[in-house]
């Protein structure tokens, strides 16, 4: 659940983690050129999106001293999951379709591209569209269930070890790290897929 919104506020970034804001999941505030946009990422409890909503206005206001005129509410909701096969009736699935998507943060567009071009070249060259993703997309998105079933059983004390690491140097080298497969996370690969089913 999200506003977007004109502003006065400098161009900003900035996330929160806080299950009484966003269970489970994460708020963000982004300021680009006085256009703004913020929204709860709700991972449970979604009948109580309204009131993570306003909360997470409250915060915003609150705390970083936003301004906002000519707000507009939006909502939305994200597909994830892993079938064995992505085509059916001789269509090749991608993207979100196929449930490709970040399973921790349900960050897609990257996967969307990926996947887009793979079936591409399994058309142009005749290669098996499966075996493609399999090899190049599924062993981060199988890692990236892990990472979510991880962040799940970690409460405000793991949020805000979290937080520290974004902020300690670049996220990204952290971030990196941990989206790729690792051993320990695929110990726990079988739990994990018995919790999201895949
Ligand atoms: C609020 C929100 C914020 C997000 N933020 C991020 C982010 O910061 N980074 C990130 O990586 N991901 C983000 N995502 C996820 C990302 O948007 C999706 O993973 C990505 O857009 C999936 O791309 P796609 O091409 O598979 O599907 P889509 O982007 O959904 O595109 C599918 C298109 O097909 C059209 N369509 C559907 N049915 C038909 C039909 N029958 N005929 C013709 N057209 C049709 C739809 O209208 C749509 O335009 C966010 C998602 C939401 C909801």
């Amino acid at each position: 659940m999200g506003i977007t919104f004109k502003t006065s506020m400098e161009d900003t970034t900035a996330v929160i983690f806080d299950d009484n804001i966003a269970p489970k999941g994460y708020a963000y505030l982004i300021v680009n050129q006085n256009c703004g946009t913020m929204a709860a990422v709700l991972y449970r409890d979604f009948k109580k999106g309204n009131e993570c909503l306003k909360r997470m206005i409250r915060f915003f206001r609150d705390n970083m001293g936003v301004d906002i005129k000519n707000e507009k509410k939006f909502g939305g909701f994200g597909n994830f999951f892993l079938r064995d096969t992505q085509i059916h009736e001789d269509k090749l699935y991608i993207g979100e379709a196929a449930g490709f998507q970040d399973g921790l943060w349900g960050f897609g567009m990257k996967y969307a591209i990926l996947s887009g071009s793979l079936a591409a070249k399994s058309m142009i060259n005749g290669s098996d569209y499966n075996m493609l993703w399999k090899r190049d997309l599924k062993p981060m998105i199988e890692t990236s269930f892990v990472n979510r079933y991880l962040f799940e059983k970690v409460g405000h004390a793991g949020y805000r070890y979290l937080a520290k690491k974004f902020t300690a140097g670049s996220p990204c080298d952290f971030l990196r790290r941990h989206y790729n497969p690792s051993p320990l996370k695929q110990l726990l690969r079988p739990i994990v897929s018995r919790k999201y089913k895949f």
